[in-house]
């Protein structure tokens, strides 16, 4: 799997610091560009994080 210049790759699962409101923390990136888009596993909500704040809300597991 290509990985990025921040270690990310389309399919990682990445852990947020603050559980979603469905209650599961764990997100599967489906796009990387300047924004990452993220898909929460267990409710299948989108959400779009720009690059430079990823990391403040998300790690990598
Ligand atoms: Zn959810």
């Amino acid at each position: 799997m290509l990985s990025d210049k921040d270690g990310l790759s389309e399919g990682m699962i990445l852990k947020s610091r603050v559980p979603h409101v469905c209650g599961s923390n764990l997100w599967t990136i489906i796009y990387l560009g300047s924004d990452i888009v993220l898909r929460c596993n267990n409710c299948s909500t989108v959400v779009m994080v720009p690059r430079k704040k990823l990391f403040r809300k998300f790690r990598k597991i």
